[in-house]
């Protein structure tokens, strides 16, 4: 289950973050950025696809323009819910610290692979076209940059 990770590592009875649930997928295409100050701070890049929001943590602020190449370390799928979760992640629980929703929109998905994702975001930083491209050393690194107009 996509979900069995996210679940797994938080204690909902401590944490206020939504307990994992897949739905389906109602808008089909939103996205967010959350700045999650942890014990480092990071943006967690989420993608709606197949009922779930795809993530990864991105150790640096996302590139607003071409020419910045971030990497996006992929971390557990976390439920459509999580796109709306802001707040604090109480001492001792799995990522403690503050969660701010720092951009958040739609976007349309121009190719899908395996090791690839091209889409344009419409959020109210980060506009227009972008890539994710999985590096070949770790499966989890990703490459995050803006693609030319
Ligand atoms: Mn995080």
């Amino acid at each position: 289950m996509p979900l069995d990770e996210y679940n797994k590592k938080r204690n909902f009875g401590k944490t206020s973050e939504p307990k994992g649930e897949e739905k389906s997928s109602q808008h089909g295409n939103i996205f967010v950025i959350q700045k999650h100050q942890a014990r480092n701070l990071h943006y967690d890049l989420r993608i709606e696809l197949d009922g779930v929001l795809k993530s990864w943590a991105v150790p640096k602020e996302p590139p607003q323009k071409e020419g910045i190449k971030r990497l996006a370390v992929q971390t557990e799928d976390h439920p459509m819910d999580y796109a709306g979760f802001e707040g604090e992640i109480v001492k001792g629980e799995y990522g403690a610290g503050t969660v701010e929703i720092w951009d958040s929109g739609t976007y349309d998905l121009e190719e899908k692979k395996e090791d690839k994702l091209l889409f344009n975001l419409h959020g109210k930083k980060m506009k227009g076209n972008f890539a994710l491209i999985q590096l070949k050393n770790d499966p989890k690194n990703w490459l995050f940059f803006k693609r030319k107009e």
